[in-house]
């Protein structure tokens, strides 16, 4: 991957959110080739159909998108939460990757609350992208749409961003360090999708990015499973946390359908963080099946191996056990058994009911915690670099 690009340096005022949104290159117009134009991403996307709220059509943000993709079919759709026939479970894979890769739904986000977190973050920000490209078997992302769900788009960025803005003027500064950040408050802005496949589609991500910048107090962190080397040109100048999502290379081969292949997350870690990036790492899900210690502990091997000492130096991990679900379970059957074979072990799992009423699994308390204090061990002694910030 090629170094970043200088792209700017001029003052920046803390909270005006308009002009910095309307300073935002056209999405598409990037200096040189762009990633987002080449084949790689052609690959991921291929826009031929958006279906659009009439306000996010007309909107700045849905117009360039809507210009980006010249040869796409726009149709009006009265909610971006109600698309049945781009929605749901029905069908089979290849009708739910084409659904990934072709269409696209632009929407206005009505919620723009932030939400306390305390785990991965301190604050669950109001994001600008509902749905995946990607099409991870254990994703949670799915559960409210369905797993065909395409990107949706939210395009009252001023908006979301000037909410955002307005917390962190409230909440003023840390005082006190915690896990998740010694000194800034951290805001999760990709809680439904993947900030990095969002920036092939139109410069939502810069604008989060760039926004925070502007907050001294405040910091993004978002996880991605997917190397796109146009972030590098974003210059979040340390303001920005990109958390590589890691599992060992035959897990994600088999579980994390669409995504960059794990050394190639793991390759781009040093630039991402030359780039201005903090780069930590989520090793998630952990899925424990016949050899996943071996597995993982060639995993944090090739980390040691690969990592240059700049980014062992700043980097902390969060350690997630896999929580799947029944409906979700049952989806994969149809498409992805194999998948299931790891994911759905019911003599190591037990029932949580979660707060949207969905019933979803985890491991047994016992199993978990002998996962995680073998994961641990084995991080305390192959990388022992590697701060763990937390374990859930
Ligand atoms: S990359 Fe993340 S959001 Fe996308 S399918 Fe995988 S787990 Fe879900």
């Amino acid at each position: 991957m090629g170094r970043p690009q200088e792209t700017d340096g001029e003052a920046e005022g803390l909270f005006g959110v308009a002009e910095l949104v309307a300073a935002s290159a056209p999405a598409g117009a990037r200096e040189g080739r762009a990633f987002r134009d080449g084949p790689e991403a052609a690959r991921l996307l291929r826009v031929a159909e958006i279906h659009a709220e009439p306000g996010a059509a007309a909107s700045w943000r849905g117009r360039q998108i809507i210009a980006r993709f010249p040869g796409a079919r726009l149709v009006e759709t009265g909610s971006h939460w109600r698309i049945p026939h781009l929605h749901g479970n029905e069908g089979n894979v290849e009708h739910w990757v084409r659904v990934k890769r072709e269409t696209l739904v632009l929407g206005e986000r009505s919620s723009l609350t932030v939400r306390p977190n305390g785990r991965s973050a301190d604050w669950i920000a109001p994001g600008l992208s509902n749905g995946c490209a990607m099409a991870c078997a254990y994703c949670y992302v799915p559960r409210r749409k369905g797993f065909a769900n395409p990107i949706t788009v939210f395009t009252n960025v001023e908006r979301v961003l000037a909410a955002i803005g307005r917390h962190v003027a409230a909440t003023g500064p840390k005082k006190e360090p915690n896990q998740c950040d010694e000194r800034a408050w951290v805001y999760d802005v990709g809680e439904n999708g993947d900030c990095a496949v969002d920036d092939l589609i139109s410069d939502n991500t810069a604008d989060l990015v760039h926004a925070f910048r502007r907050w001294p107090t405040a910091k993004a962190s978002f996880a991605t499973k997917f190397v796109n080397p146009d972030l590098l040109r974003l210059a979040p100048r340390g303001r920005t946390r990109i958390r590589f999502s890691l599992m060992p290379p035959d897990d994600s081969r088999l579980l994390d359908i669409r995504t960059s292949p794990v050394p190639a997350r793991l390759e781009a870690a040093g630039d991402f963080l030359d780039a201005g990036y903090e780069v930590h790492f989520n090793l998630s899900p952990v899925v424990v099946r016949p050899g996943w210690r071996n597995a993982w502990g060639e995993l944090l091997r090739m980390m040691d191996d690969v990592l240059p000492r700049r980014v062992k130096e700043q980097a902390a991990a969060e350690i997630i056990m896999l929580t799947h679900n029944e409906d979700l379970h049952g989806v994969n059957l149809g498409w992805h058994p194999r998948a299931e074979d790891v994911l759905w072990q019911p003599a190591l799992q037990q029932p949580k009911r979660s707060q949207n009423g969905a019933l979803n699994v985890r491991y047994r308390t016992p199993v978990k915690h002998e996962a995680v204090e073998a994961l641990t061990g084995m991080i305390a002694e192959r990388t022992p670099w590697l701060r763990v910030r937390y374990a859930f």
